[in-house]
């Protein structure tokens, strides 16, 4: 049988088997397999040397019975309209599962940023704001960035937003820079709430943690960020981490800060001195504590799952494990932390953002981290409560308390 990598395909196989053991009713089923609305957009953008180059851009938001959609905008040279799709779904679980009052959405724009100046960048960031146009608002449908977005992109977007309309929205948009409303604790806050929950997942183990390996693919925001505070906070050792151009490995233990000043200077971890290499492959079944997948879709399949050689897995990326591999792995009994509770951090910081640009009055940086703690902390124990109770892995559980949480909300408006 081959194994079916559309990732939209996997929201709707993972939805399914949530709505079976939920036994929720036809229509309510139906309804949150697709995006409640989509939009295409198509936009002419004027490059520096003359040329005009024409971008497709998509905007879909998954469902919106608890709130605003919220949902980042990705450019990425292979987006597809299914990417965008199964990541809106994701995120209507995601804001869900940590319960804050917010519905699902996603952005994506065909383009590869890598190749635009700074100056086409602020315009097609305008143009993807004039497109969308006033389906856009702190009551509607609220972007955050994604992969290869930033916080600049996001300030341009607001500023577009904000010409349109003639007025302040701070709030329409996240991941903003500080000084433009943005939230202290933003730029961490992904792996900050990743770690919380190992945290969590370890108590609950009853495993020590301090000294504890850690291994992550995908050095980059989330994966360094990850790195730094596992080490701070819960005392484990880095020993190996990767990017798409390979990976090292030090069984001694790597130090993060000389790690990430090596990744900035050169732009990858390869040729670091102070550690061996390692195929991207061999990673991944390194024996280890905690494994944090933190760069792509389906990286772990049926064809590496048996290998996997960790304790915790901590999917900071979005759909890193396929279905088949998932049931590989409660086999094994390797200890789930699937990506819409492990990486919510990101998205619950940017609801507290939307909050302090509402009230227009800012929090410091302990408050923020005392109420993500608070959210990553009893949104953990909902869903591990929740597999207890029906004998599943914490990918279903997490399915069963977000959809159970959608579809009160649409059944108690009426739609179903
Ligand atoms: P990033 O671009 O900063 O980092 C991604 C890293 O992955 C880069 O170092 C890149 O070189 C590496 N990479 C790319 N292809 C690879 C491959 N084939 N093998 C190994 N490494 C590879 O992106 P990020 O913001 O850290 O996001 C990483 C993942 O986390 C994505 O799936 C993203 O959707 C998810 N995520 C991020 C956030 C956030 O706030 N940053 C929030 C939620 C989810």
């Amino acid at each position: 049988m081959t194994e079916v990598l559309n990732p939209f395909r996997i929201a709707q196989q993972q939805l399914d088997t949530a709505a079976e053991k939920l036994g929720l009713d036809d229509a309510t089923h139906e309804l949150l397999r697709w995006p409640m609305h989509e939009l295409k957009v198509t936009m002419p953008v004027r490059m520096e040397d003359g040329t005009t180059r024409v971008f497709h851009g998509f905007r879909i938001r998954h469902n919106t019975a608890r709130g605003p959609a919220k949902g980042g905008i990705r450019w990425h040279p292979d987006e597809t309209v299914n990417t965008v799709r199964a990541l809106a779904t994701w995120m209507t679980w995601k804001t869900a599962v940590v319960d804050i009052p917010l519905g699902g959405g996603k952005g994506g724009v065909v383009c590869n940023p890598k190749e635009l100046t700074d100056t086409e960048k602020e315009r097609l960031a305008r143009a993807y704001v004039r497109a969308l146009g006033k389906t856009l608002g702190v009551t509607k449908d609220v972007p955050a960035p994604d992969v290869y977005t930033t916080p600049q992109i996001m300030a341009w977007m607001m500023d577009e937003y904000e010409t349109l309309t003639g007025e302040h929205h701070p709030g329409v948009i996240t991941g903003k820079p500080i000084p433009l409303g943005g939230s202290h604790g933003r730029g961490d806050a992904t792996a900050r709430g990743g770690i919380y929950v190992v945290r969590e997942a370890a108590k609950s183990l009853g495993i020590d943690l301090q000294d504890a390996t850690m291994v992550i693919q995908g050095f980059g925001n989330a994966g360094q960020h990850a790195a730094r505070i596992g080490h701070e906070l819960l005392g484990m050792k880095l020993v190996a981490a990767s990017d798409s151009k390979g990976g090292v490995y030090n069984s001694k233990g790597i130090d993060v800060e000389v790690l990430i000043d090596h990744k900035i200077r050169t732009g990858h971890v390869n040729g670091f001195a102070h550690a061996d290499a390692i195929s991207n492959e061999e990673l991944l079944e390194l024996e280890t504590a905690v494994l944090f997948p933190a760069a792509l879709e389906n990286v772990i399949t049926r064809k590496n799952a048996s290998r996997i050689n960790c304790t915790i897995l901590c999917e900071l990326a979005n759909g890193p494990t396929t279905p088949e591999a998932d049931d590989i792995l409660y086999e094994k009994g390797i200890f789930v932390l699937p990506d819409f509770l492990a990486n919510a951090g990101g998205v619950t910081v940017s609801y507290l953002e939307q909050v302090q640009n509402t009230y227009n009055l800012y929090w410091n940086l302990e408050e923020i981290h005392f109420r993500l703690k608070d959210t990553m902390r009893r949104a953990f124990n909902s869903v591990s409560e929740m597999s207890r109770n029906n004998t599943v892995h914490m990918r279903n559980a997490a399915y069963l308390v977000a959809v159970a949480r959608v579809a009160e909300a649409c059944k108690l408006r009426g739609w179903v």
